[in-house]
């Protein structure tokens, strides 16, 4: 923890920590000699720590809150939903009004052809449904060969055996021995950082290219699905040149294999349109969804499946998948309140026509920092790319770890913007306004600032 310590709940907090929590992606001994920071309560789009420090989330918990922190709505819904029906489960032949509810409400405002949910508690679930329901898919085709699923390097999918396994993160495939057979990757688009002497548009070529490569490879008959994410999140604000999705879908409409888009950063809204899918034109047959869906409140995922999944599905029997927790009523009930809450709003058209703009705008101004290679963003997304050399994008050594201490000094100055590496990413709550986008801004702008006087 970089800010002083004055209130003494916040030390036995951090003793609790190291007694007991173990946090996600964190190393156990820097955390527990450092201690975490303790966040005890938020409203809008700030946060304040048990200090009383107030800070400006950049990263909208983590990319899920929606429509902001201290929406009674959403309260409100989740108090009543348990006063009425606290839980009951979906298995078996049984259901509730707000599952049924939700699910009507996503086939409203997913891509045409998308109308069928299997809910889930997360993202990693809804892929690794997603994994299942494939495979079960091409069984019922009567081509139970077709099991192999192409995902992409560093794609981030989620945390379970699968979800880790689809996703391409070498430092989670080296734990465990994944990804576990049936799964492979192929190489992102990652100009920026893998493009070398071509231009985005050849290397967005030439990354779509190894679809096509790899389908080869495998053979088409083996191969059940194509898993992406329209916009590359945790791998670092990942915007393919605009040469790569077009390809893609010439690619797919060529082999009979499933496009899996995993929406869950780029739904509901991020990108300005509901779907990332949207945003780019795609089609996908299958739609991983979690995050936004309840703004975070509580949690939930799914997969959303198209008609033509659906129907052979439908036709084949029992699908012998499910968790305790899928379509729970109170987090339904709170998705539903949120999708309202995002379509009376006008937030998402709010975002496009003005917010986003701003943002993008207000952002690419960072680039003519000293530190800064390159500022790219769509929507309420955004990566600032911290450079040794800006001309030839040398990065830094990586034992410095310059992402690191840039994010060292958001956080003291009150910013959460979060690090890949040496590419900060940032992605507000969509209700951001325009003065707390100059807030981000500035006190981005200054932490670039500290963290090139840590480097000179
Ligand atoms: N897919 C993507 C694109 C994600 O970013 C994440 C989480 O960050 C997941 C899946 C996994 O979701 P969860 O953490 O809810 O399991």
């Amino acid at each position: 923890m970089t800010n002083q310590i004055n209130n003494p709940q916040t030390r036995q907090w951090q003793e609790m920590s190291q007694r007991h929590h173990l946090a996600p992606f964190s190393d156990y001994k820097q955390l527990h000699e450092k201690g975490p920071r303790i966040i005890t309560r938020a409203e809008g789009v700030h946060l304040w720590d048990s200090e009383g420090n107030e800070i400006l989330d950049g990263m909208a918990g983590l990319w899920c809150i929606a429509v902001g922190y201290g929406r009674e709505e959403l309260v409100e819904a989740a108090s009543r939903q348990m006063r009425e029906l606290p839980f009951y489960n979906t298995f078996f032949q049984t259901a509730h009004p707000p599952v049924l509810e939700l699910a009507k409400a996503i086939s409203e405002i997913t891509p045409p052809g998308l109308n069928h949910v299997f809910f889930t508690g997360s993202g990693s679930e809804g892929n690794d449904t997603m994994l299942r329901l494939v495979r079960h898919y091409w069984a019922c085709k009567g081509q139970p060969n077709k099991k192999v699923i192409i995902g992409r390097v560093n794609g981030y999918h989620g945390s379970t055996v699968a979800g880790a396994s689809l996703g391409g993160m070498k430092f989670m495939h080296e734990q465990g021995d994944l990804p576990i057979p049936g799964i492979v990757h192929i190489p992102q688009p990652y100009w920026f950082g893998e493009g070398g002497d071509m231009s985005p548009e050849e290397f967005g070529i030439w990354a779509a290219d190894q679809l096509e490569k790899k389908i080869l490879e495998v053979g088409e008959d083996n191969v059940a699905a194509f898993i992406a994410e329209p916009i590359q999140g945790a791998g670092g604000v990942i915007i393919p040149p605009e040469s790569y999705w077009p390809r893609i879908r010439e690619i797919l409409a060529k082999y009979d294999i499933l496009f899996v888009a995993d929406e869950v950063i780029c739904g509901f809204g991020r990108t300005g349109e509901w779907f990332g899918s949207d945003y780019y034109g795609n089609s996908p047959d299958l739609m991983t969804i979690a995050k936004g869906l309840t703004s975070g409140y509580v949690p939930m995922g799914g997969l959303v499946v198209s008609d033509k999944v659906f129907e052979v599905i439908n036709e084949c029997g029992d699908f012998n998948h499910g968790f305790t927790y899928s379509g729970h009523p109170v987090a339904a009930a709170v998705a539903l309140e949120n999708i309202r809450i995002l379509r009376e709003e006008k937030i998402i058209e709010k975002v496009k026509a003005e917010t986003a703009p701003y943002l993008q705008q207000r952002l690419r101004e960072l680039a003519d920092h000293p530190l800064v290679g390159e500022v790219r963003g769509v929507g309420m997304l955004g990566a600032i790319e911290l450079v040794k050399d800006k001309q030839t994008r040398e990065r830094y050594p990586e034992e410095l770890a310059v992402g690191m201490i840039c994010r060292g000094h958001c956080f003291a100055n009150g910013l959460v913007m979060r690090a890949v590496g040496d590419t900060m990413i940032i992605a507000p709550p969509l209700v951001i306004s325009r003065d707390e986008i100059d807030e981000l801004v500035s006190k981005a702008r200054l932490s670039l600032d500290l963290t090139l006087r840590d480097v000179q």
